[in-house]
């Protein structure tokens, strides 16, 4: 490990660092209960994604799976569902809960699409909470999973390292702190100082936790917790687990 440079004093936080601080962890543990985090619905395009998020409100993503399976063979497009009719789709949905309003709204979903927007999904977020149904829940799930154009990232979180962080992750780096709040666990990686808990802000160099003195937590890796203008790092032996991943487990994504 190279010593860190200098770090700036901390600054007092203004009470918004504490939300998106918040906002990071969630995400955090979100991810950490789900690893590959996607919808569990079953869609081949845009506009199937819609009609099963749709489809998917007060219901299980199973449930809308089996309905799709039937419906989308038979019409997937806004023109052919339109073509159904409440009377044609009803059928296909009957099993699933508030399938008479969602039939409703399907129908005038598609109808919009057709007459609004050539039959196309529109990609802003505006066009899609205009479309009958479409809250704006569907609308970020929509941005999100098939556009991937939602971006609500803000200070500090607003310089790509959640990003980089979550890539890391992607390719088998653990935090830096190791996920224990006692100095017992590791990240697997030789070169990374061991560290009590996460670091949050722009820490006051150096903070000295499990007896990683004197430079400390390696609070500037893009694998601890700290503020996005704060983080340029990986060590060398990240790079390498993550070369290492790059030839294993996730060698589909260079070859
Ligand atoms: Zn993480």
């Amino acid at each position: 490990m190279s010593a860190p440079s200098t770090r700036r004093q901390a600054k007092p936080r203004p009470q918004l660092r504490m939300s998106a601080r918040r906002r990071r962890a969630i995400f955090e543990a979100l991810r950490a209960a789900n690893p590959a985090p996607r919808t569990e619905l079953e869609y081949a395009s845009a506009f199937e994604l819609l009609v099963a998020v749709v489809l998917s409100a007060q219901a299980t993503d199973k449930s809308v799976n089996l309905a799709t399976r039937k419906l989308f063979p038979v019409a997937n497009t806004p023109e052919a569902i339109l073509a159904l009719g409440v009377a044609g789709l009803t059928p296909y949905i009957r099993t699933i809960g508030l399938f008479n309003s969602k039939a409703k709204h399907l129908i005038e979903t598609c109808r919009a699409l057709v007459e609004q927007h050539g039959g196309v999904v529109p990609r802003t977020r505006e066009a899609l909470e205009a479309l009958p149904g479409v809250g704006r829940k569907t609308a970020n799930v929509i941005l999100n999973t098939a556009f991937g154009t939602a971006g609500s990232a803000g200070a500090p979180f607003n310089l790509g390292r959640t990003a980089t962080h979550e890539i890391g992750h992607f390719l088998n780096l653990r935090h830096i702190w190791g996920d224990t709040p006692d100095c017992s666990g590791g990240d697997f990686v030789d070169d990374t100082p061991n560290a009590e808990t996460p670091n949050y802000g722009k820490p006051a160099f150096p903070r000295v936790s499990c007896s990683n003195g004197p430079n400390g937590d390696m609070f500037m890796n893009y694998m601890d917790y700290t503020d996005d203008d704060s983080m340029y790092m990986f060590t060398p032996g990240q790079v390498a687990r993550m070369h290492t991943t790059l030839d294993g487990p996730r060698k589909s994504l260079v070859s």
